[in-house]
């Protein structure tokens, strides 16, 4: 494996810096999915996403001839990581459109839905903006059991069911949604399909949730006979699990960069703070106890880092990554724990106060980081599940369920 990250993908770094530099306000400072809490936050992140779009950044990794700038996955780590330090927002147009809708309707998709759907994603524009629709009150490690229906009627299929935890629905255009076609496949996966929603379409009832640091980004999506012209459909009916296995294998290996740009972000900030804080006459980073703990999130965040490294390289061998994502992923999940914990005792009392207090250190980046960990825990597929599919596809283990 080759460490050495190409000098054009450096450059680019020097670019994202700049650019973050010039179109963000100084005190800028953005939760992971915050941007789709508030209007004007949404409205700044989807004024970003055009910027980013018309400097060709947006879909740098996607192929040339689907208007994408074929940038190499170097590029493209470089950029999310960078886009994670900076919280740059707009970067992901809504949940999913760049990182796995585009991606899998070049794969699946028809000509015609490629004409019509990956130029709007492209573009930055609102119009482009996709929710993902797979969890359901009964369904969420258990994805197969999904059972929002549809029922072919004519030229359309008539779609009944609710999903939950949908990020991003009350500002999505389209949804990337998972439904039962076949009630009595003898297995379940056989029975699921995969429809384009139009969110302006009747009898879609949008509810929000708020997350436990009072942001609102996820939603129940209620679907009372929703009509979808058949042509919504992406690939063949009840083929549905296999173009869902691809789409979190995608979701599952673009996270991390920028997870980790958030990380390296707030751990900066967090040394930053210990030189400055005098605790008994002397800067806490002057603590053995403080400064021995910190090396060891330090090490943490370069493991991370080597790893998401050894993904890059192998995408950009043409080896496709198979448990080594969720590695990844349950490695992260455990960090963002273990570090936002450290954080908030560094903190201390200060981390009690709200968020927009005049007391709160950091701007409340350690908060944010706190109150998200479990969350980010779970989307995507929890840890447990992360591990049952090392267990099975790197230790040889006998399927878990
Ligand atoms: C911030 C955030 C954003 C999200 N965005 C979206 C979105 O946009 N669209 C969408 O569809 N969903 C979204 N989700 C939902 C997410 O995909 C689910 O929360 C996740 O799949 C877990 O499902 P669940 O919540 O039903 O928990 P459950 O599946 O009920 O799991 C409960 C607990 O049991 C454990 N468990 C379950 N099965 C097993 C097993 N076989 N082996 C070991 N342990 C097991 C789990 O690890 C977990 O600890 C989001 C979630 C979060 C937190």
């Amino acid at each position: 494996m080759d460490f050495q990250i190409p000098e054009e993908a450096e450059t680019l770094r020097k670019d994202v810096r700049e650019f973050a530099k010039a179109e963000l306000p100084e005190d800028w400072v953005a939760g992971i999915l915050e941007e789709e809490s508030r209007d004007e936050d949404w409205a700044f992140a989807m004024s970003i996403s055009k910027k980013l779009a018309q400097k060709g950044w947006l879909t740098m990794a996607w192929p040339k001839e689907y208007g994408g700038g074929g940038a190499s996955h170097w590029e493209q780590f470089v950029y999310r990581e960078e886009a994670g330090y900076w919280s740059i927002p707009g970067t992901g147009m809504g949940i999913g459109a760049i990182d796995w809708v585009g991606p899998c309707l070049m794969l699946f998709g028809n000509d015609e839905q490629r004409k019509k759907y990956i130029p709007l994603i492209a573009s930055g524009e609102p119009d482009g903006v996709w929710c993902t629709g797979y969890s359901e009150p009964n369904a969420g490690s258990d994805f197969a059991n999904i059972q929002t229906s549809v029922v072919k009627e004519g030229n359309s299929y008539l779609v009944n069911g609710q999903k939950l935890w949908t990020s991003c629905a009350h500002r999505a255009r389209w949804c990337w949604l998972a439904v039962r076609t076949d009630p009595n496949a003898k297995k379940k996966q056989h029975g699921i399909s995969l429809l384009i929603v139009d969110m302006k379409s009747p009898g879609i009832t949008i509810r929000p949730l708020y997350n436990h640091a009072g942001f609102h980004s996820f939603n129940e999506v209620f679907f009372d006979n929703v009509r979808v012209p058949a042509e919504n459909l992406v690939g063949d009916e009840n083929r549905g699990w296999y173009y869902l296995m691809q789409a979190l294998s995608f979701e599952r290996h673009t996270a991390f960069p920028q997870a980790l740009g958030t990380c390296r972000r707030v751990f900066d900030e967090l040394a930053s703070y210990v030189k400055r804080r005098i605790e008994d006459g002397k800067p806490l980073s002057q603590d053995p106890i403080v400064r021995r703990r910190f090396a060891e999130i330090a090490v943490e965040l370069e493991v991370m880092k080597v790893l998401s490294y050894e993904i890059t390289w192998k995408a950009d061998q043409g080896i496709i990554p198979i448990y080594e994502s969720s590695r990844n992923k349950a490695f992260l999940d455990r960090l963002l724990e273990r570090f936002s914990i450290f954080g908030m005792q560094i903190i201390g009392a200060y981390s009690q106060v709200d968020l927009d207090s005049r007391w709160t250190k950091l701007q409340g980046r350690m908060q944010r980081l706190y109150l998200t960990f479990p969350g980010l825990a779970c989307a995507g597929g929890t840890s447990e599940i992360q591990k049952n599919i090392i267990g099975q596809f790197k230790l040889g283990l006998p399927r878990s369920y």
